[in-house]
């Protein structure tokens, strides 16, 4: 849940999780239908989709126990290098650490490189308190606009502290602008709007959408509504948003009710019901 999210977003999303399952064989037996009610409004649903599949992995062929080793971690659902790291770290005291923007940036001012010389840094028993130490060190000590070297108890060997230049870490995030258009079929008496799983959209592919098609010029016998920009991971999307009265839809679409629905909508599609729900 933490991954792209702050801790105090997570927070009553993770309280109610484990309340509804509280453990993996839980996880393992429920359903996505379910989980992915219990994540509506965290975002990249992915991070559930793949959570769940693992789980189910994790209780059949591993008999309850995450496996100890990098192939065998990475191969489930969901778990990158940083991922399968950090867990061999925290729960076998497996000598690595997860290597994310943080710790970067802490080994870089340390050492001036980003690149680990394990064998050094490992000559301790205590590897997962070691990770757990690089993320904490990095969100609060030594933080990315400005580290608190007068009370870091590192700064006799640090790099940064004593270079004059102050070596510069910088993050490069690419963010690339899609411009795209969205087609809500409304059906006026009964407050509904026509959702599809049927879209090629990477990010949101095979979640219920209205119907959307990167942007053309040809939206004839459509009424434009709004324009928004709405960010997801690391895309801009460039939204014009049009609608149409009519009780026909295209094949593979469904009808669903803006302010009730059993089935799990992504937040991304609630805020289309926003917008749309003042034209009823
Ligand atoms: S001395 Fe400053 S820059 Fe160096 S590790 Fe400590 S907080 Fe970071």
């Amino acid at each position: 849940m933490l991954q792209q999210t702050q801790v105090k977003t997570v927070i009553p999303y993770f309280k109610n999780f484990v309340k509804e399952i509280p453990n993996l064989k839980a996880l393992s037996t429920s359903n996505e239908k379910k989980i992915l009610k219990l994540w509506e409004g965290l975002g990249y649903y992915r991070r559930a989709k793949n959570l769940y599949k693992t789980s189910k992995i994790i209780i059949k062929k591993y008999n309850g126990k995450i496996p100890n080793n990098f192939t065998e971690i990475k191969e489930l659902p969901g778990i990158g290098d940083y991922t399968a790291n950090i867990l061999l770290a925290l729960i076998y005291n497996h000598p690595h650490i997860g290597i994310d923007g943080n710790v970067k940036r802490v080994l870089f001012r340390l050492f001036n490189t980003s690149v680990l010389d394990a064998t050094n840094l490992f000559k301790t028993k205590r590897n997962s308190d070691l990770a757990e130490a690089f993320i904490e060190f990095g969100a609060l000590i030594c933080k990315p606009k400005d580290p608190k070297c007068y009370k870091c108890k590192l700064k006799k060997m640090c790099l940064y502290y004593k270079s004059e230049s102050n070596i510069q870490f910088k993050k490069k995030i690419k963010i690339s602008l899609k411009n795209y258009d969205i087609f809500c079929y409304l059906k006026k008496n009964k407050k509904q709007i026509a959702l599809t799983k049927n879209n090629n959209l990477g990010f949101l592919k095979k979640f219920n959408l209205p119907k959307i098609k990167e942007r053309s010029k040809k939206n004839k016998n459509w009424t434009f509504l709004c324009n928004y920009k709405k960010s997801i991971s690391n895309k801009k999307l460039n939204i014009n948003l049009y609608y149409k009265f009519s009780s026909k839809i295209p094949p593979k679409h469904n009808w669903y009710y803006l302010n009730k629905n059993e089935e799990f909508i992504p937040s991304f599609t609630k805020k289309i019901f926003r917008q749309v729900s003042h034209l009823y």
